[in-house]
């Protein structure tokens, strides 16, 4: 049985390693799992919900977890710690529209997901990779007025510079409704240089959470 508190039961948990390094999203069920086997090496940021089991035959008390928006676990996610400097998330398109703030890269307006494309800036056929640094979120109108030109060729000019997340800013790309406090942990750890720096603190100072536009796939 599961007793929400002031979040619902969707609301995806940070996992972070025992160094507080942010690995992943996970859901309550799996949150329940690892406190349950004493996995949970401390938690922080705030209670999301407390699940309670089976009635103690023995005292007749009742087992009951309570869920923190963060967790910090033992053990490590296979090689990440060493690799993460290194680390180049896989590209899809939901996380790229995030990484651009659903704007078409080309006229800068905004749109929903559905009526986003991927461009390649330097076209697939003119030996452009499909790779972070070459990719930009673009309206249909525009992709299809580029065509297969380099935005040089087709005098068209991108409003912001394509990059590639780190780790930490993958995971909060990936994230569908991301607390305040879970943005705040994941700020750490995302440089100051990024743009994403830049927006998740204007989201912070303003109070808001991000909470994901249900358009896409
Ligand atoms: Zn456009």
């Amino acid at each position: 049985m599961l007793a929400g508190l002031a979040r619902d039961i969707s609301q995806q948990v940070l996992r972070t390693d025992v160094a507080g390094m942010p690995l992943e999203w996970i859901d309550y069920r799996e949150a329940v799992r690892l406190y349950h086997a004493e996995q949970v090496a401390y938690d922080c940021g705030t209670r999301l919900y407390s699940v309670f089991g089976g009635y103690s035959s023995i005292d007749g008390s009742r087992s009951r977890i309570d869920v923190n928006s963060i967790i910090a676990t033992h053990g490590t996610s296979k090689s990440l710690s060493r690799n993460r400097d290194k680390y180049t998330p896989p590209l899809n398109n939901r996380t790229l529209f995030k990484r651009d703030a659903n704007l078409c890269l080309y006229c800068g307006m905004r749109y929903m997901t559905r009526d986003l494309t991927r461009d390649h800036i330097t076209p697939v056929s003119r030996g452009g990779l499909d790779t972070w640094n070459n990719v930009a979120t673009a309206c249909r109108r525009c992709n299809n007025y580029k065509g297969g030109r380099t935005p040089e060729q087709a005098a068209m000019e991108l409003i912001a510079v394509p990059f590639t997340p780190n780790y930490a800013e993958y995971i909060y790309l990936k994230g569908r409704r991301v607390l305040a406090d879970q943005m705040q942990y994941l700020l750490a750890h995302i440089p100051r240089s990024s743009p994403l720096h830049a927006r998740l603190s204007d989201h912070l100072e303003n109070g808001q959470e991000i909470v994901e536009v249900h358009f896409h796939d």
